[in-house]
C-alpha cells in the first residue's frame, strides 16, 4: 500500500489515557451500552474530533482534456478560491448536486478530495509583546539612544525593559498588551510604531479561560478530638479497605475531614476527585474548598461550555498544578494521572446515576472501578448512608467509620410529627398549612429566626379539575395530568415540558369551573405570603434557578438574613449550611412514603433526615415539624428517634425478602415504540424468550405508571440477578435473547436500552 503523507498533526499528544480507556471499556461493558455512547459522554464536545471534505485543485494539472459546462464552472471557481466544501460549491455555481461532477473533475485529475479532520477546540488567546530578537546590551542602549526624539516610544521601551529586569531579564520575556499600554500608558500606535522599526514582536499568547484568584488561604481548621479519632480511623481503615464509609450525622464535620484527606494525598503528590450529587451544591463547596486551596481546586461539570470544559481536561493532561478537582457526575471521566483518592460526598443520592441519555451510569459505583484502575481510595461521605453502601459497610467490603456529634455540641432538632388527619377532621387545617406550624413559624420569626419549608413538588398545582364534571388537563405526548404554573399563567407537562395555555372554560362541559387541588411551591410561596405578610419570601425550586446566579442569589440572601421564609423542593434538603433557621416545616411526608417503588421508604428516611439537619443554631435545639396522617408510620419514628440502623434493620429484611439490591443485581430493559401494538408484542416476545433463560429471574413486561412519554409508549421488563452472577455472561446471554427477538425484522424500529442498577 501506498504511504501517505501527513497533512497535520491534530493533536500534540494522545487526549485520552491508556486508563481512561480501560475505564471506558468497563461501563460500556457492565451498563451495556456502546463505547461511542461513552466516549460521547466522556469527552467534551470540542475535543471531538470533526470532519469535512474539501475539493481541491490539483496545483499539477495542464492537460488539454475537454469539461462539461458544469465541470468547467466548478472548475474555475476553484481556480478562483481556496479549497471548497461540496455544499459552498453549490452555493456559489447554483448547481443543485455538484457530486457527479466534481467526481468526474478527479477522475480527469483536474482535482482531488480530501478530509479534513480537526477539532474545534480553540485555546483563549491574548496578544503579547516580546523583543524582536535577542539583542545585546550594545545594541539595547544604541536603539534607546535613537529613540531620544520619539518620546512616547522610549517611555515604552524603557518601562518594557524595566518590567523585564523585574522578572530576571529572562531571554524570552514576554508582557500582555493590555498590562503593557497600561503601565506604559500609551496608546496602540505606540507600540505599532516599535514593532514596526524591528524592536518589539507582537504574537498570540495561550491564556487560562479560569482566571487565577490570589486570595490568601485560610489555615486547615483544627480538628475537634471526636473528628481526629474519625480521621485516624479512615486512615486506618484504608490501609487494609479500598472504600471506607464516613457515616456522620449532619453538621458533625465530614467535609472537615475531608479537606485532612485531601491535604494529605496533595502531600503524597496525588490527585483527588471530590464528586457532588448535583452542580447545584458545587457553589458553596467551590467557595470553602478555594478558600484552603486556592488554585490547586478546579471545578468541572456539565454546565461549563465546550471549550471550558476542554481546557481544563487539557490542564489536566499537560500541566501539574490541578490537584483537586470537584465536579458532578460527568467528572469521573477526566483524564486523571496520579489519582490517589474518591471522595463521594452526599454518597446515597440518587442523582449519582445518569438516567438519560447512555451511558446509564452511576458515578458512585464507577468511581470505585476508576479508583480500583489507579490503586487509589474511595471515601464514601453521608449522614443517612444508602442502604446498599452500609449493607457493604456491615459485611466488612467496606471499612466503617461513624460520627455522631454535631460540630460545637448542637443538638439535632427535635422532630415533631403534626397529624394532619386529625387536624382536618376537627376541621382545624384548612389548607396545606397546620395551624401548629403557622404558630412555630410566627414565633420564629418574631425572634429574627429563620424558617424553611419543604415540598417535594414545583408549580402552583399538581392538578386542575373540573368540579362540574371532574375532567383534568392531561398531555397530548405524554400520559400524565398536566402542572399549573399560575405565575406563568400555562400548564406544563413535567414529563416532556410541553406548554399549554390555560383554559378559560371546562373544554368538557363549558362550565368555567375549574379548580386547582393539591399544592406546588409556588402556591405555597402565595400562602405563606398572605398568611405572614410581613415576612420576606424566596421559592426555590427548578423554576426560580434556571440560572446559575439565580441559585447562588437565593443561597446568599437566605444566608445573610435577607430572606426570612425558604420554601423549595429537595433542593432545599441538600448539604446547605445556614446558621440560622430554627424552624424546618416538611409539609407533606405521605407522598414520599406512599411512593410506589421499592426505594420509597430508604428515599422518605434520607431526604426527611437531611431536611432536618438545616435545622438548629448555635446553643439552640431547631424544631422540625412533619405533617402526616400517619403520626405512627415506622420510618417517622426512626426519624424522629434518628434512630439510622433500625431504619436499616427494616429495609434489608424487606430487600432480602423481595429479592432486591443489595442482594440481586436488577437490569430494566426498557422499549419504546409510537405504537402500541408493536411494543406491547415485541416486550412479549423478548419476554418469553428471557424466561427460557433466566426463568423466573423475569418480571413483566408491565406497563410503567406513566406509560406514554413524548408520543412513545414505553414497556418495561425487569431482571432480577443473583450477584454471583458474572456480569459479562449476563450480558452475554441477554445479547443472545435480543438477537433472536430482533430475526423478527419488525421490531427494527422499536427503541430498546437497558438500565443496569437502575435507580
Ligand atoms: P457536615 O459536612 O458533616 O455536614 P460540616 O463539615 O459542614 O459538616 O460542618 C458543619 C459546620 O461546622 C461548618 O460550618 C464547619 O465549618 C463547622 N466545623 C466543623 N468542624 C469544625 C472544626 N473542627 N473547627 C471549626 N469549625 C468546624
Ligand atoms: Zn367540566
Ligand atoms: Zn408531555
Amino acid at each position: 500500500t501506498e504511504i501517505k503523507e501527513i497533512i497535520s498533526v491534530l493533536d500534540k499528544y494522545p487526549i485520552v489515557l491508556p486508563e481512561q480507556l480501560q475505564f471506558w471499556e468497563w461501563i460500556a461493558s457492565y451498563y451495556m451500552c456502546t463505547l461511542g455512547e461513552v466516549s460521547k459522554a466522556a469527552l467534551p464536545a470540542a475535543l471531538k474530533l470533526e470532519s469535512e471534505t474539501h475539493v481541491f485543485l490539483d496545483p499539477e494539472f495542464e492537460s488539454q482534456v475537454s469539461f462539461t459546462p458544469n465541470e468547467e464552472k466548478i472548475f474555475y471557481i476553484l481556480s478562483d478560491t481556496k479549497p471548497l466544501r461540496i455544499s459552498e460549491i453549490e452555493k456559489i455555481t447554483h448547481i443543485s448536486n455538484a457530486i457527479p461532477y466534481v467526481k468526474s473533475l478527479v477522475d480527469k485529475g483536474a482535482a482531488y478530495i480530501s478530509e479534513r479532520v480537526k477539532n474545534k477546540y480553540s485555546a483563549k488567546t491574548e496578544t503579547a509583546y516580546r523583543l524582536a530578537k535577542d539583542f545585546s546590551d550594545e545594541e539595547l542602549s544604541q536603539i534607546l539612544d535613537e529613540l531620544k526624539r520619539a518620546k512616547k516610544q522610549l517611555q515604552l521601551l524603557y518601562i518594557f525593559l524595566e518590567l523585564r529586569h523585574e522578572a530576571g531579564n529572562p531571554p524570552d520575556f514576554y508582557i500582555l498588551k493590555k498590562q503593557l499600554m497600561d503601565e506604559a500608558a500609551v496608546t496602540a500606535a505606540v507600540l505599532d510604531s516599535l514593532e514596526e522599526k524591528g524592536i518589539l514582536n507582537s504574537f498570540r499568547f495561550e491564556v487560562g479561560r479560569f482566571n487565577s484568584i490570589d486570595a490568601t488561604l485560610k489555615p486547615i481548621k483544627d480538628l475537634t478530638p471526636d473528628q481526629s479519632k474519625a480521621y485516624n480511623e479512615t486512615n486506618h481503615a484504608f490501609t487494609d479497605k479500598q472504600v471506607v464509609l464516613l457515616h456522620g450525622i449532619t453538621s458533625s464535620g465530614k467535609t472537615e475531614i475531608y479537606i485532612r484527606l485531601i491535604q494529605d494525598a496533595i502531600d503524597r503528590g496525588e490527585q483527588v476527585l471530590y464528586l457532588l450529587p448535583e452542580i447545584s451544591l458545587t457553589a458553596q463547596m467551590t467557595d470553602r474548598l478555594k478558600s484552603v486551596f486556592g488554585n490547586q481546586l478546579m471545578v468541572y461539570h456539565s454546565k461549563f461550555n465546550d471549550n471550558e470544559r476542554a481546557e481544563i481536561w487539557q490542564s489536566l493532561l499537560t500541566k501539574d498544578d490541578c490537584k483537586i478537582v470537584l465536579g458532578a457526575r460527568s467528572a469521573i471521566f477526566l483524564p486523571f494521572r496520579k489519582l490517589g483518592l474518591i471522595i463521594v460526598d452526599e454518597e446515597h443520592e440518587s442523582s449519582f446515576k445518569q438516567q438519560d441519555p447512555a451511558p446509564r451510569y452511576n458515578a458512585k459505583n464507577a468511581s470505585i472501578v476508576l479508583a480500583a484502575n489507579f490503586g487509589a481510595k474511595v471515601l464514601l461521605g453521608t449522614a443517612t448512608p444508602s442502604i446498599e453502601t452500609y449493607y457493604n459497610a456491615l459485611e466488612g467490603r467496606f471499612g466503617l467509620v461513624t460520627l455522631s456529634k454535631r460540630y460545637a455540641e448542637i443538638e439535632l432538632p427535635e422532630v415533631v410529627p403534626v397529624n394532619t388527619k386529625d387536624l382536618r377532621r376537627r376541621k382545624i387545617m384548612k389548607t396545606i398549612l397546620s395551624p401548629p406550624l403557622l404558630d412555630e413559624m410566627k414565633e420564629a420569626l418574631s425572634r429574627k429566626e429563620q424558617v424553611i419549608l419543604f415540598q417535594n413538588r414545583r408549580g402552583f398545582a399538581p392538578l386542575l379539575e373540573c368540579k362540574t364534571c371532574s375532567w383534568t388537563p392531561k398531555c397530548e405526548h405524554c400520559d400524565v395530568s398536566l402542572t399549573y404554573h399560575k405565575g406563568q399563567r400555562v400548564m406544563i407537562c413535567h414529563y416532556c415540558g410541553a406548554v399549554y395555555s390555560v383554559p378559560s372554560q371546562c373544554p368538557e362541559c363549558q362550565t368555567p369551573t375549574l379548580d386547582v387541588q393539591g399544592y406546588g411551591t409556588e402556591r405555597i410561596e402565595e400562602l405563606v405570603t398572605e398568611q405572614l405578610p410581613e415576612a420576606n419570601v424566596v421559592r426555590m425550586d427548578l423554576d426560580t434557578t434556571r440560572s446559575k446566579r439565580a441559585y447562588e442569589r437565593i443561597i446568599a440572601d437566605f444566608e445573610l438574613n435577607i430572606t426570612n421564609v425558604l420554601i423549595g423542593t429537595q433542593m432545599v434538603s441538600k448539604g446547605l449550611d445556614f446558621d440560622n433557621v430554627s424552624v424546618v416545616g416538611i409539609l407533606n411526608a405521605d407522598s414520599m412514603l406512599n411512593y410506589p417503588d421499592f426505594r420509597a421508604h430508604e428515599r422518605a428516611f434520607q431526604l426527611m433526615t437531611q431536611v432536618s439537619g438545616r435545622a438548629g443554631r448555635k446553643n439552640k435545639r431547631g424544631l422540625v415539624l412533619l405533617q402526616t396522617a400517619h403520626p405512627g408510620h415506622p420510618i417517622i419514628s426512626f426519624i424522629r428517634n434518628n434512630d439510622y440502623a433500625g431504619f436499616y434493620e427494616t429495609q434489608i429484611n424487606e430487600r432480602q425478602l423481595f429479592r432486591y439490591p443489595p442482594f440481586y443485581r436488577l437490569i430494566e430493559i426498557v422499549l419504546k415504540a409510537k405504537d402500541e401494538s408493536l411494543v406491547d408484542s415485541m416486550a412479549g416476545e423478548f419476554g418469553r424468550i428471557l424466561r427460557q433463560t433466566f426463568n423466573d429471574r423475569v418480571l413483566g413486561p408491565v406497563k410503567p405508571t406513566v406509560a406514554r412519554i413524548q408520543s412513545l409508549y414505553i414497556r418495561k421488563i425487569l431482571l432480577k440477578i443473583e450477584n454471583q452472577a458474572s456480569p459479562s455472561k449476563v450480558r452475554e446471554m441477554i445479547d443472545l435473547c435480543h438477537k433472536y427477538v430482533l430475526q423478527n425484522s419488525k421490531y427494527k424500529s422499536v427503541l430498546l436500552y437497558y438500565d443496569v442498577d437502575p435507580m
